[in-house]
């Protein structure tokens, strides 16, 4: 019995995962589904492999069939639900393929099978959500807002909090998160994805709701994967400071770097700023899901999702365009899709060659930090991610949003390639097919300060002082210029990249 769970569960993973290698395996700060061992939030409708814990962190299959059948069948109630194209066939192929091959006890194991054992409860291999909640709600009381800020902020505030137990980002912790955070041995923090699962812009607080799924090392040597759900409260009305004082995480009321005190004063202005009347802050962390086994993405299996469907443009995208022109002249289309191709062309190459150190100045913090996760899990398991023959097919030009500090313009990018994954040792292909072309569709942003303007240069030099980029430390700082380039202060610089099904 529990073979023919096991071919059910294989069959489901085969037919619902549309997670991609590529770059960062199909991750996207919003296109990632959920981790969570929850299955009641109406939020959380991306659904997981892990839901039913039939893949415990251990050992993938072993549980018993009974939560098995209970994972499959909440699986297939949100397919149902959310994909029903996709869902209601889906029931007849299982019925189908279960009453033909469920009883067969011979099958031989190959190499795609051991691969698809290591399947975990990654937030990749997961059901995407329909419509993720969309942070720009918050943009309608906070002009300030901005979307790829606060994705920065959050990621480097949650590292920071385990790194410091709390102590160099008191004024962005409530009381009770903060000795939340009281771990004194994590040495490194390395986030995978981030999942927003709420976002409430409302009286009289604003909330967002997020899973995390990250590699915390530590002190001893050991490593823990873990997916942990982190909420962040502010009064609404507060306004969203300079990045400056953001990403300093400086206190949010005075802009001093001091230091707030364990109660959450500032040791400059006096004021309790932990409390949510000046900035974001987290109210609550807690672990949903944690185990010392990396997970594995699954490349290029299933169908690719959303290719054919229409560009979504933004209402406001040519009077945006002419905005953006007036302020910075020098700004066209064709030198600005040139360098998204070339952004493009050189993070292909560092994924697949796996020198993703070469991807460290063309990335801000959080995506960087993203791939670095997922590149770091396939060099656990001796995996490559090969990517050959790449070619960009199409530009469509989809979003510009110029806001208070940031300016970004969204592009979908169509492109072709073959995409598989091999164990390194003997070349195996684990998945994905090594002599097809798979065509797909991303949508790529990209951001830069306010008030920067136009350069001509190519993707592949510095910013500021145009040297090459070979000399760039782990946070982004050019050797040559000592300049920090990797936050869109001198140029524009690629800060997310979404499914075409997961976006909007
Ligand atoms: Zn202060
Ligand atoms: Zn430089």
């Amino acid at each position: 019995m529990i073979r023919r769970m096991r071919l059910l569960v294989v069959l489901l993973v085969l037919l619902t995962a549309t997670t991609f290698a590529r770059v960062g395996g199909g991750q996207s700060y919003s296109g990632g589904g959920y981790s969570s061992s929850s299955s009641s939030s109406s939020y959380s409708s991306g659904g997981s492999y892990s839901s039913g814990g039939s893949y415990s962190s251990s050992g993938g299959y072993d549980s018993s069939d009974g939560e098995a059948v209970g994972f499959i069948l909440e699986m297939l109630i949100r397919l149902i639900i959310y994909y029903p194209k996709v869902g209601i066939p889906l029931v007849i192929v299982i019925i189908w393929a279960f009453l033909k091959y469920g009883g067969n006890n011979n099958r031989p194991s190959s190499p795609s099978n051991d691969f698809k054992k290591l399947q975990e409860w990654s937030s990749s291999n997961t059901v995407r959500q329909k419509q993720p909640p969309d942070l720009n709600s918050f943009k309608t009381a906070d002009p300030n807002f901005s979307t790829p800020m606060f994705l920065d902020f959050l990621t480097s505030l949650y590292s920071k909090a385990y790194l410091t137990a709390g102590e160099e980002v008191r004024p962005y912790l409530s009381q009770e998160a903060q000795s939340s955070f009281s771990y004194k041995d994590v040495t490194a923090v390395v986030i995978g994805g981030v999942t927003v699962v709420r976002a409430l812009a409302r009286e009289p607080r604003d909330l967002v709701e997020v899973e995390l799924e990250s590699n915390l090392s530590f002190e001893n040597g050991q490593k823990l994967f873990v997916v942990e759900s982190l909420i962040l409260q502010r009064h609404h009305g507060v306004k969203t400071r300079e990045p400056e004082i953001v990403f300093s995480f400086s206190c949010p009321n005075c802009g001093s770097p001091e230091g707030v005190n364990p109660d959450g004063r500032c040791g400059s202005c006096g004021e309790k700023v932990n409390d949510g009347r000046f900035a974001w802050v987290i109210t609550s962390r807690q672990r949903k899901h944690s185990t010392a086994v990396p997970p594995v993405v699954l490349s290029s299996s299933g169908e690719e999702l959303g290719t054919d469907l229409p560009t979504v443009k933004s209402p406001n995208l040519s009077a945006a365009l002419s905005q953006l022109q007036n302020k910075d002249p020098d700004f066209s289309k064709d030198a600005f899709e040139k360098f998204a191709r070339e952004t493009f062309m050189a993070l292909q190459s560092a994924w697949t060659n796996k020198e993703w150190e070469k991807a460290r100045p063309l990335e801000t913090d959080f995506l960087f930090q993203q791939h670095q996760y997922w590149m770091d899990c396939y060099k656990h398991d001796g995996l490559r991610n090969v990517l050959e023959d790449i070619e960009i097919t199409r530009i469509d030009w989809a979003r510009i949003d110029l806001d208070k500090f940031f300016e970004s313009v969204t592009i979908r990018i169509f492109a072709r390639m073959k995409d598989y994954t091999i164990r390194e040792a003997n070349n195996d292909v684990l998945s994905g097919n090594p002599t097809q072309l798979r065509s797909f569709s991303e949508y790529w942003t990209f951001v830069r300060r306010a008030g920067v303007t136009s350069k001509n240069r190519e993707a592949t030099r510095c910013p500021n002082c145009g040297a090459p980029l070979d000399k760039v430390t782990h946070v982004g700082e050019c050797e040559y210029c000592q300049a920090r380039i990797t936050r869109g202060d001198f140029d524009w610089i690629l800060s997310r990249i979404e499914q075409d099904e997961a976006y909007r």
